[in-house]
């Protein structure tokens, strides 16, 4: 459903729906943000209280595990969205 990394194709190749009334907005980033910080600061703390190792050990850990887990994470999280979207018929609010 995606054309290149994060944008998604016009429509499904298969049945043909539009996908243009997809909006994930910030949510992907948001729930990409809050999975990583947890994980990576759960780590560090981990790693600090277990080897006690210098600050560049956190250093390097911290920064690859964030950038590797939230390009990981981020490309499933706004396909998950747009699916929820799909299935709850989410769409913006109408007046009348
Ligand atoms: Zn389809």
């Amino acid at each position: 459903m995606f054309d290149g990394f994060l944008t998604f194709k016009p429509s499904c190749q298969v049945c043909g729906l539009d996908y243009s009334t997809f909006n994930a907005g910030d949510g992907p980033a948001f729930f990409v943000m809050s999975i990583v910080g947890i994980v990576v600061v759960g780590l560090a703390l981990w790693l600090e209280i277990t080897f006690e190792p210098p600050i560049w050990v956190h250093a390097s850990v911290a920064i690859t595990l964030s950038v590797g887990l939230s390009l990981l994470l981020v490309r499933p999280l706004k396909g998950m969205l747009a699916a929820l979207q799909f299935a709850n018929k989410a769409e913006e609010g109408r007046f009348r």
